[in-house]
């Protein structure tokens, strides 16, 4: 069949990301002999490109939607409209059918089916969901026999497919359908999966209901080739392994840095979500020997209270030997801490910025979080429920956040911009979202100055502070 595919993030903040997801959809439908072409809007200007894509003919087209919103309380945006704009604009010009795919898809199905008007849903992972819609398509079955898909009339549970077997070869080659450079250029770097799934139960999170709660692990030696394939066919030097959690299970990240070392890859990693939960002693240390410059850590807060009623799985005590290791490892972390939890109040405010300024590296950043967005079918939901902040017949696709109860809205704000004069390395969106970080971005990229370019963000943040004054 003739398939296109059309990945519509065009979110940059805080940079572009390449569309892995649409990529290992589309390397599957193409190894199964159909012909795809992909279509990317990071960069785009949608209408004009919209018309000249469904141009040429097809069979079927995909649109894929990475999430429902930035999940950002201070500047709040959902993306909803764009996609059901898109698709409007691709029904007057297209009678194809219509599939939806991509993370959002996972997160609330048969709503956003609805919402944005597409024909049917892949929920959970394309690769193979997909592929067995075309095939259905192809032999004129209804598509949504197919498993993994959905129509507007499908019922729940879905028939779902069993994980990706992910000890498979599994290549997006992004490169081989785009251009790598304007991702770098803005600070994007290329992503890998070393695995996929989360056994962990956090209240507010949607991973384990897009990828599972198994993990699937990649064997070190084909993403070892992977990572060669792709330094030496698009000349990508940095990289970062997008996994729910790189460093669990916790033998599996340890094996994966031992080989990177051994193979002198001569490449950097970044990013990796790093979870204190299990955290092996000598990790930090095999990491910076693969070639990890720096590492990301959702901590989400340093308070046990709040970290108990998260359900993160660690305490604070764990948070804190985390910061020690890899400050002894010589790696910078980017913390995110997420205030306004359940159990949050000032108090455990106050623990959490006592535990930034004294524990962590003074070349780290902590991004700070108002609220956290509800999403459906997580722990975030039911206890939004018990609590009366939500109704059961909300579908929660536009953004809706919970801040605990117990705390004061205007004082959390007050409170943390007083931090951010105290201390720059924290931040919150209102520094990201600066019209000047894309063009300082650019700027570093063109100069090649070492990334990452968020250990800049202090600095721009004493700059904020002191035209403030
Ligand atoms: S560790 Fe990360 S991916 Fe896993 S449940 Fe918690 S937030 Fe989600």
């Amino acid at each position: 069949m003739k398939v296109k595919l059309i990945s519509t993030n065009q979110e940059k903040d805080p940079y572009p990301v390449m569309p892995i997801g649409m990529c290992l959809v589309g390397e599957a439908a193409r190894k199964a002999g159909h012909q795809v072409e992909m279509y990317d809007m990071t960069f785009q200007k949608k209408q004009h490109c919209i018309s000249q894509w469904v141009e040429t003919p097809h069979d079927v087209i995909g649109i894929s939607m990475r999430n429902l919103d930035n999940c950002d309380a201070l500047f709040s945006t959902s993306f909803i409209p764009g996609v059901k704009k898109i698709i409007a604009d691709i029904r007057g010009r297209s009678s194809a059918p219509l599939v939806l795919g991509g993370a959002a898809m996972g997160v609330a199905p048969q709503a956003l089916l609805r919402e944005v008007g597409a024909d049917y849903g892949i929920v959970g992972e394309g690769e193979v969901a997909f592929v067995e819609l075309l095939k259905h398509l192809d032999s004129g079955d209804d598509p949504s026999a197919a498993r993994g898909v959905i129509s507007l009339k499908t019922k729940e549970p879905y028939r779902q497919i069993e994980g990706l077997d992910m000890r498979e070869n599994v290549w997006a080659r992004i490169g081989d359908r785009f251009s790598v450079k304007p991702f770098l250029n803005y600070e994007g770097v290329y992503p890998l999966q070393s695995k996929r799934g989360c056994a962990l139960k956090c209240v507010y999170c949607t991973y384990v209901n897009i990828e599972g709660k198994k993990y699937r692990l990649r064997d070190p030696k084909d993403i070892i080739e992977e990572i060669t394939d792709i330094r030496d066919r698009y000349n990508v030097r940095e990289f970062e392994f997008v996994d729910s959690t790189f460093n669990l299970p916790a033998r599996h990240a340890m094996r994966l840095c031992r080989e990177i070392a051994r193979s002198q890859l001569k490449v950097s990693f970044f990013g990796s979500n790093i979870n204190p939960i299990h955290l092996e002693s000598g990790l930090p240390e095999e990491m910076v020997r693969a070639g990890f410059r720096s590492i990301t850590c959702t901590a989400e807060s340093a308070s046990d209270r709040v970290l108990e009623g998260m359900r993160k799985g660690f305490k604070r005590q764990q948070v804190v030997q985390m910061a020690k290791q890899f400050q002894q490892a010589g790696l910078r972390v980017f913390w995110m801490f997420l205030m306004g939890g359940p159990g949050e109040k000032q108090d455990t405010v106050e623990e959490t910025l006592e535990f930034i300024h004294r524990e962590t590296g003074t070349r780290d950043v902590a991004l700070v979080i108002y609220g956290m967005r509800i999403y459906p079918n997580t722990g975030m939901e039911t206890i939004a429920l018990s609590e009366g902040l939500i109704q059961k017949s909300e579908e929660l696709l536009w953004p809706v956040f919970y801040m605990s109860p117990d705390l004061d809205h205007g004082w959390l704000k007050k409170r943390i911009n007083q931090a951010i004069r105290e201390d720059p390395r924290i931040f919150t969106s209102n520094q990201t979202q600066s019209a000047f970080i894309p063009f300082a971005q650019r700027a570093l990229s063109w100069m090649k100055v070492e990334r990452p370019y968020w250990r800049f963000l202090p600095m721009i943040n004493r700059v904020m502070n002191f035209y403030a004054n």
